[in-house]
């Protein structure tokens, strides 16, 4: 078995005790290697990878000073194979509170993992997100759309922090010759994505298996492409393993308004449970679907989860949780 702590060539995996990179770390291990997390658990938990034990290693550091792997029992790995970005607050809640910690994890965090791959001549992927187009006024967005981002809204310190996180990541590949991978990925959901995390899917899920009103921002009109987390971490996978260097979208491209996907919450839980419109906050994007042909073309990936099977087993996770 792959053991982390022993001098073996291993991949590091920040962010790796949140919700998509607790998924990565379990099929980066049952495929054989040795796993190494580097984490503050700001809005992640070790739980999330409690089941795996001793088969991986664990530091506890905020990346954005240093990924801490001198701290490991056996010292930092000789080797390291591929470094995997994940760490930084994905929420809109959890960044809205952290603006600062969310940019430096994405500026300095995002230097400090690309250091280590750069010493170690190792593949590094940034997961990156849909929020780099902002307010898309192309639909669907391809990789080749640039982005309609606020740069002095609130939520710029998510939005810019992931462009500038992409810019240094291909800063690093030219200047330096890191080789690189930039995973765009859109709304992703799934077990381990906590209750109260704050996004759309856990909130209402949430409030209708509790029988609360659901909170809709807005009219509920605007739209979002859900796609299920084992199809995001396929995804990942083939794209760490490919030699694509572009950035490539990772989201199943079928589009629901907020009130589409209330009705399929009620379908899946059979609450009636009624609605609450509460304000639109600033600055949320309209629309958002992915034009995933590169994906398809280059690394063989198709989402396989439909929304509604997708949410009655998140709805299974949540119920085991209660
Ligand atoms: P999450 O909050 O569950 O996981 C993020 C992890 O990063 C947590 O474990 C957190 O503790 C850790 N972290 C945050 N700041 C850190 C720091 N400074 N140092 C060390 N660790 C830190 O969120 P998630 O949904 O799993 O998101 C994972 C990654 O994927 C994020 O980079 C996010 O931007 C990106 N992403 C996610 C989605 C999605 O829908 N889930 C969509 C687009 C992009
Ligand atoms: N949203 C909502 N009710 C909620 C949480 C979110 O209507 O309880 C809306 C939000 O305004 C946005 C969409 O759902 O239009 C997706 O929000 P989420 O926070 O999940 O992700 P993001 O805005 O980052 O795509």
């Amino acid at each position: 078995m792959a053991d982390p702590t022993t001098r073996q060539p291993c991949v590091i995996v920040t962010g790796g005790a949140g919700f998509v990179g607790s998924h990565l770390v379990d099929r980066l291990v049952e495929r054989g290697d040795s796993v190494v997390v580097v984490d503050n658990v700001v809005t992640g938990s070790w739980d999330n990878l409690a089941h795996l034990g001793d088969r991986i290693g664990r530091v506890e550091a905020d990346v954005s000073t240093g990924l801490g792997l001198d701290g490991l029992p056996a010292g930092p790995p000789a080797h390291i194979d591929a470094v995997l970005h994940l760490a930084s607050p994905a929420s809109p809640p959890a960044y809205l509170q952290r603006p600062l910690e969310t940019l430096a994890v994405g500026s300095e965090g995002t230097r400090q993992a690309l250091e280590v791959a750069r010493v170690h001549h190792a593949r590094f992927l940034l997961a990156s997100t849909s929020e780099i187009y902002g307010d898309p006024e192309v639909h669907p967005q391809p990789e080749s759309y640039l982005g309609n981002v606020n740069s002095i809204g609130p939520r710029s310190c998510y939005d810019e922090a992931k462009r500038f996180a992409e810019a240094l990541t291909m800063a690093y590949a030219r200047a330096e010759g890191v080789s690189v991978r930039i995973a765009r990925l859109f709304n992703t959901y799934g077990p381990r994505l906590r209750a109260e995390d704050g996004r759309v899917v856990s909130n209402l899920l949430t409030q209708a298996m509790e029988g609360r009103p659901m909170s809709v921002y807005g009219d509920g009109t605007q739209t979002r492409s859900f796609g299920y987390v084992d199809d995001t971490v396929d995804g990942l996978i083939r794209l760490l393993d490919s030699d694509v260097e572009m950035p490539v979208n990772l989201g199943t491209p079928t589009e629901f308004s907020v009130l589409e996907l209330v009705e399929a919450v009620r379908r899946v839980t059979g609450t009636s449970a009624e609605v609450v419109h509460l304000e639109l906050p600033a600055d949320d994007p309209t629309q958002r679907q992915p034009d995933i042909t590169r994906a398809r073309e280059l690394l063989g990936w198709e989402p396989k989860v439909g929304l509604m099977d997708g949410l009655a087993r998140y709805a299974d996770w949540l119920a085991g949780q209660a």
